[in-house]
């Protein structure tokens, strides 16, 4: 059982030795979300993942933001940044396996492929992404249990 918030908080503070100068951070949680029940390694590693895309999004200056909010019976965690976007033709192609528009080396193209997995597979949950340039958002969502 885990607080999504203890988690967004344990990956920023893992990535804030990364994270540039020009990139200012805003977080927007709703504190009164219940707890779920979830694979706290596997959703930390999908957090750093999408913090990850759009920090190299912005290349250096933006904003990124982490918002939580409930959304029926599931819980949303929302990254968004305000990079240049996911240009429409490559907007289904990103979640395949090996896909990736970064110079070889830098980008492997399987971080939002295992997300998805960690995330629909492991989760029964979703990962919906809505963009245009200067307003990226990627929406995980978790189902929250019965009665919570
Ligand atoms: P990688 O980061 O190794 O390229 P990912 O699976 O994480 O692989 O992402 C695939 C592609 O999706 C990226 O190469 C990029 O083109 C696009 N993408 C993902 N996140 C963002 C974002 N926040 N803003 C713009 N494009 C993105
Ligand atoms: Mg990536």
């Amino acid at each position: 059982t885990v607080d999504v918030h203890d988690l967004l908080d344990a990956t920023l503070t893992m990535l804030h030795a990364k994270m540039p100068e020009g990139v200012r951070k805003v977080k927007e949680y709703d504190r009164s979300l219940p707890q779920i029940s979830a694979y706290a390694a596997e959703l930390n590693q999908v957090w750093t993942n999408l913090i990850d895309n759009a920090l190299s999004a912005m290349g250096g200056s933006g904003t990124l933001s982490v918002r939580t909010f409930r959304k029926d019976d599931r819980i949303v965690v929302e990254i968004g940044d305000t990079g240049p976007g996911i240009p429409p033709e490559i907007r289904p192609r990103i979640f395949e396996p090996f896909f990736t528009t970064k110079p070889v080396g830098e980008g492997t193209g399987l971080g939002l492929d295992i997300s998805y997995r960690i995330v629909v597979n492991k989760h029964h949950g979703d990962i919906r992404v809505e963009s245009e340039p200067g307003d990226t958002r990627f929406q995980v969502y978790l189902p929250i249990e019965q009665g919570a």
